[in-house]
């Protein structure tokens, strides 16, 4: 089960489209439960699309797209 931590250590991988599908999983998990660490995730995300923007790079959206429905949906249930 992921922990803070390993959230914190696997964010960048995470977001960048690096991690298995079970570690993937596994931090999607535990952003459903851990609001701290879905803020942290968003701020990083911010951060990066603020970088993304001055060093365009071709990405995959599909992710993210998951990722908001899954917050949103937690964020729901608060
Ligand atoms: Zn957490």
């Amino acid at each position: 089960m992921f922990q803070c931590k390993d959230v914190a250590e696997e964010a960048s991988n995470y977001i960048d489209g690096e991690l298995p599908l079970g570690k993937r999983i596994g931090l999607l998990l535990h952003l459903v439960v851990c609001s701290c660490c879905r803020n942290y995730l968003q701020q990083l995300r911010s951060t990066i699309s603020t970088i993304a923007l001055l060093h365009p790079k071709e990405k995959d959206d599909t992710d993210t797209l998951a990722l908001a429905k899954v917050l949103l949906k937690a964020s729901k249930k608060q």
